[in-house]
C-alpha cells in the first residue's frame, strides 16, 4: 500500500490560532470558568478534549454565569450577541479568525457603499450566521436553484461576499446567475487561503490513486466540501470521521491511497487513521508501505 499524505494536513492557522488561544487561558488560570458560546471548531474530538481542561460550551446566553468570560469561537458572532454579552458586564475574549473578521469588515462595507448584502453560505452556520449578524437583512444562498428574480424586486446593486469555506465553482456559478438578473453585482471573493489550497490540492490528485480518504467531521463544512470534491475524482472516496471505521474499509494491499483532513481535524486522528492503514497493510503482506 502507498501512503500519500495532502501538503495541507491537520488544523489550518485559523483554528491552530483559536485552540492556542483557548488552550493557553484554561491552563494559565486553572480554576477559572471560560465559556463559549456554540463550538469552538466544529470537531467532536476537539471540543471533547476542551472540555475536559475546564471549558464550558453553552448554547443560551442564559446558561452564563454572572462575572464570566465568554470566549467567541473561530467562527465568529453576530455583532447584536457580542453586544448583549458585554452589556451583561461578561469579559469577552474574541477568537474569532482573522479571516472571518475581514469578512465581517467587507459586508459592512458594502452595505455602506448602497449594495443590497448578499451571503454565498449554509444557513445556519455559525459562520454565516455571525456574517449575517454585522448588517441588516441579508440574503443567504447557497446555490444557484434558489436565485429568483423574485429575491431582487427594486434592487438595483447586490454586493456578495462568501463563507470562508464555501466550494468556490459553487460560489462563482451563483454570482453568474445573479449577475443575469442584477445591473450591478460586486462580488468580493472571501473564500480563504487555507481552504483554497487544500480544495485545489483535492481537485488536483492525479488519477492513479485508488482510495481518497477525508478526514473529519461531518458536521465540519469544509470536511464535506472537501469529501464532494473528491467525490468527482476517479478514486473510492470515504469521509473518515472515526479513525477506527478505517478497519472495516475494504482496501486492497498494493492500493495507492491519499489522505487528506479538514481544517478542524486533530493531528492524532490522522495519525491514527495512517497507523490503521499500515497495519492493515503489514497484517495483509506482511509488508511496509513506501
Ligand atoms: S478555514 Fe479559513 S476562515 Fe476558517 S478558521 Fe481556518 S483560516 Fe480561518
Amino acid at each position: 500500500m502507498h501512503i500519500t499524505l495532502s501538503k495541507n494536513i491537520s488544523y489550518c492557522f485559523g483554528v491552530k490560532r483559536t485552540l492556542t488561544l483557548v488552550q493557553e487561558l484554561l491552563q494559565e488560570n486553572p480554576g477559572k470558568t471560560y465559556y463559549m458560546l456554540g463550538e469552538i471548531v466544529h470537531n467532536e474530538y476537539v471540543i471533547n478534549d476542551l472540555k475536559n481542561q475546564g471549558l464550558r460550551i453553552v448554547r443560551e446566553l442564559d446558561s452564563i454565569q454572572n462575572g464570566s468570560s465568554v470566549i467567541i469561537q473561530s467562527h465568529g458572532a453576530p455583532k447584536k450577541l457580542i453586544d448583549d454579552l458585554k452589556q451583561r458586564g461578561l469579559d469577552v475574549i474574541d477568537a474569532t479568525c482573522p479571516m472571518v473578521t475581514v469578512i465581517h469588515k467587507k459586508i459592512v462595507r458594502l452595505v455602506q457603499e448602497g449594495y443590497f448584502p448578499v451571503i454565498i453560505g449554509k444557513q445556519g452556520h455559525d459562520e454565516v450566521r455571525g456574517i449575517a449578524g454585522q448588517v441588516l437583512g441579508a440574503l443567504i444562498v447557497r446555490s444557484p436553484g434558489e436565485i429568483t428574480a423574485e429575491k431582487f424586486v427594486g434592487i438595483a446593486k447586490v454586493g456578495i461576499v462568501v463563507q470562508s469555506t464555501f466550494i468556490r465553482a459553487q460560489a462563482l456559478a451563483i454570482v453568474e446567475k445573479i449577475k443575469s438578473i442584477v445591473p450591478e453585482v460586486k462580488f468580493i471573493d472571501t473564500i480563504c487561503r487555507p481552504t483554497t489550497e487544500r480544495q485545489e490540492e483535492v481537485e488536483n490528485i492525479p488519477d492513479d490513486f485508488d482510495y481518497i480518504l477525508i478526514i473529519g467531521s461531518r458536521t465540519s463544512a469544509n470536511t464535506r466540501h472537501l469529501f464532494k470534491l473528491a467525490s468527482g475524482k476517479e478514486a473510492t472516496v470515504h469521509l473518515v470521521d472515526d479513525p477506527e471505521t478505517v478497519r472495516d474499509l475494504d482496501i486492497p494491499p498494493h492500493s495507492h491511497v491519499f489522505v487528506a483532513s479538514g481544517a478542524s481535524t486533530p493531528l492524532y486522528l490522522i495519525e491514527k487513521v495512517v497507523a490503521l492503514l499500515e497495519h492493515k497493510k503489514i497484517s495483509e503482506t506482511g509488508e511496509k508501505s513506501g
